[in-house]
């Protein structure tokens, strides 16, 4: 059974001692870790609480799932799960609702190279803890999102085996990276019960089993028993200082259609921790520095893609399977698995820069039957073929994707892959008609990026397919690059001529100089100053569980982490008491 977390706005009170603005990883963490010191807490979450048989399956859902953001405006519910920043030169997808991205990711919990914090743009204060609080950090986040590998043991899945193969052909590492993905039934370590994973393959548009490990199965229910009390489609605008404390405007999002600029509500708070994601919490700071809030120059810079890249290994000779089944019955699908399950892992290089991790992916099902004409139009116009003598049965392979569907023929035989890498760094959040933009000059020519493409034709060629570098994108926006983790845009650093907050995310109160504003916080993939070459999760997860490790040392507050019979008692009271779901659709 599933427990609705969420509770009425009307609950909402005029002040906490904490209110944690968003619910992803950042957010979520700092309210259980928090609510443990015993203090009062409170989450504000723009989205709705979408729970496990809630996530779209079909194409018609997914639409009603999407917003989007671009020169023109704003398209579509602003508490849709789906939010796709459309910029000049760099796209972007989010997640909205109670647990943020968490809820749309592939649930990939990796640690970057150790060198990737020796960079000096990282505080001194944190790159002295690497081995103390930030390795306790590592170890306190990976006990509550419990990752493990796609275990031996499971079905075998033939986009593993595919990725497997590719790597024995570019003579390159490989192995199966732990994923937040549980794969036995029973309570959790919260006391939440969880399903094992189905295979469907569907994870980047919402586990419908519960077999996810989003935060909605750990921190939250964790924070919630602990005494937080949670907001849903609650749109934060902007923070403003009030006597000793801070005030938090913000817009009841009923519909999300509602119109920005309607009478805001407020709730008071000693401690405020932003936690609204790169973009979100760029975009809170700007707007409240325009408000009249003293900050940084230098809100909304050191934006990061991590150095992400998709492509794909079209009509390969082999059948990789890699679309979720959506609503397609199990009966007629082979097992898809997880989105990721496999790493080909190339970060072991003189130069960290140049170092990346190869891994494969999936279509969520709901979309896969949009792929067929994109993708034959686009292997006809571009990419490379890194085999001949096989086009009669490419051919055929095609004509049989259109005529019967993803799972079969061109689209059956297709790896997806998915990259991250470094990239500068450079890219600039900024405010249009109250609006996160990005702009990020040539970006797309960094040299890295063509190192990318040659590494992802290497995987091809040993599948016979032909690379093509991401044709959906591409037809619709006009560009390629698209990241799922945006880093930076309140990134710590020294001082205030650097960065937005300090080692331990405190907010710098100035353009420059050390002086904070005395309880407000950003923890949130906002504060990494450079790209992981890894996916982020769970370094946001570590930095965020150090930093409110700080936060309560600083005021004489005690975390109790213990993981017991209490909080299962307190989580399984929750559920009998609140509105209750199937966890199985
Ligand atoms: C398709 C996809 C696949 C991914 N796969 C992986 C993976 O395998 N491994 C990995 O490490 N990472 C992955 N990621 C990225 C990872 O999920 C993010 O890096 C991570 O969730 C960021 O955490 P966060 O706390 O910074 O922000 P988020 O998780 O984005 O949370 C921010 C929250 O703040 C809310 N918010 C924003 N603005 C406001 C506002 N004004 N008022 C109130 N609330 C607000 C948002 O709705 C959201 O709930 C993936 C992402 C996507 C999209
Ligand atoms: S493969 Fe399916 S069941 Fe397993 S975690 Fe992903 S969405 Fe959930």
């Amino acid at each position: 059974m599933i427990a609705r977390l969420a509770s009425p706005l009307e609950r909402l009170r005029d002040r906490y001692t904490v209110v944690v603005i968003g619910s992803g990883y950042g957010g979520a963490i700092a309210a259980s870790r928090l609510a443990r010191a015993g203090q009062d807490v409170c989450i504000l979450e723009r989205g709705r609480e979408l729970i496990p048989g809630e996530y779209p399956d079909t194409l018609m859902e997914a639409r009603k799932e999407l917003q989007a953001n671009s020169e023109a405006g704003h398209v579509g519910s602003r508490t849709a799960l789906f939010d796709l920043h459309v910029n000049r030169e760099i796209n972007v997808i989010v997640g909205c609702g109670l647990g943020g991205t968490s809820l749309i990711n592939a649930n990939v919990s990796l640690r970057p190279e150790a060198r990737v914090f020796n960079d000096p743009r990282w505080p001194r204060e944190l790159r002295e803890d690497l081995e103390t609080r930030l390795a306790e950090g590592f170890a306190r986040a990976e006990a509550m999102l419990r990752p493990t590998p796609y275990p031996a043991t499971a079905e075998p899945l033939l986009k593993l085996a595919a990725l497997e193969r590719s790597a024995a052909g570019m003579d390159a590492p490989f192995y199966r990276p732990p994923i937040n993905v549980t794969f036995e039934d029973g309570p959790n370590h919260v006391g939440v019960t969880q399903h094992a994973c189905k295979l469907c393959g569907d994870c980047v548009s919402g586990c419908n089993y519960g077999a996810k490990n989003t935060v909605l199965m750990n921190y939250l229910p964790d924070a919630k028993a602990h005494g937080a009390e949670i907001f849903t489609q609650v749109g934060v605008r902007r923070i403003q200082p009030e006597g000793d404390s801070w005030r938090v405007d913000f817009q009841e999002l009923v519909t999300g259609h509602e119109r920005t600029d309607a009478p805001l509500a407020s709730v008071a708070a000693d401690v405020v921790v932003v936690a609204a994601g790169s973009l979100g919490s760029a975009e809170i700071l700007l707007r409240s520095r325009a408000a009249g809030l003293p900050l940084s120059d230098t809100v909304g810079h050191g934006f990061t893609g991590n150095g992400d890249v998709l492509g794909f290994a079209y009509n390969s000779d082999l059948p990789v399977n890699s679309i979720g089944f959506g609503a397609e019955p199990r009966v007629d699908v082979e097992p898809v698995g997880p989105t990721i399950t496999g790493i080909i892992d190339l970060r072991d290089r003189p130069e960290l820069d140049e170092g990346m991790v190869i891994e494969e992916g999936v279509v969520p099902g709901a979309i896969g039957g949009l792929l067929a004409g994109p993708f034959a139009a686009a292997a006809h116009t571009g990419g490379r073929d890194t085999d001949r003598g096989d086009t009669p049965a490419e051919m055929r392979r095609e004509l049989e994707s259109i005529a019967r569907g993803p799972y079969h023929g061109a689209l059956r035989n297709t790896q997806i892959y998915l990259v991250m890498t470094h990239d500068d760094g450079a890219g600039r959040i900024y405010l249009d008609d109250e609006r996160a933009r990005i702009e990020w000059p040539d970006v797309g020519a960094q040299p890295i990026f063509r190192q990318v493409a040659e590494r992802l034709e290497q995987a091809t060629g040993v599948l016979g397919g032909r690379y093509l570098r991401n044709p959906i994108w591409s037809r619709l926006m006009g560009h390629d690059l698209v990241t799922v983790h945006p880093l930076g845009g309140c990134v710590m650093a020294e001082d205030a001529a650097g960065g937005v907050v300090d080692g331990r995310g405190r907010v710098y109160s100035g353009t420059e100089g050390t002086a904070v504003h005395p309880g407000l916080y950003v923890s949130d993939g906002s504060v990494v100053p450079r790209s992981l070459g890894v996916n982020p999760l769970l370094t946001i997860s570590a930095v965020t569980e150090r930093c409110c490790a700080l936060l309560a040392a600083d005021r004489g507050w005690s975390i109790d982490y213990t993981l017991g019979a209490q909080a299962d008692t307190a989580v399984l009271a929750t559920a009998t008491t609140t509105e209750e779901e199937e966890g199985s659709p």
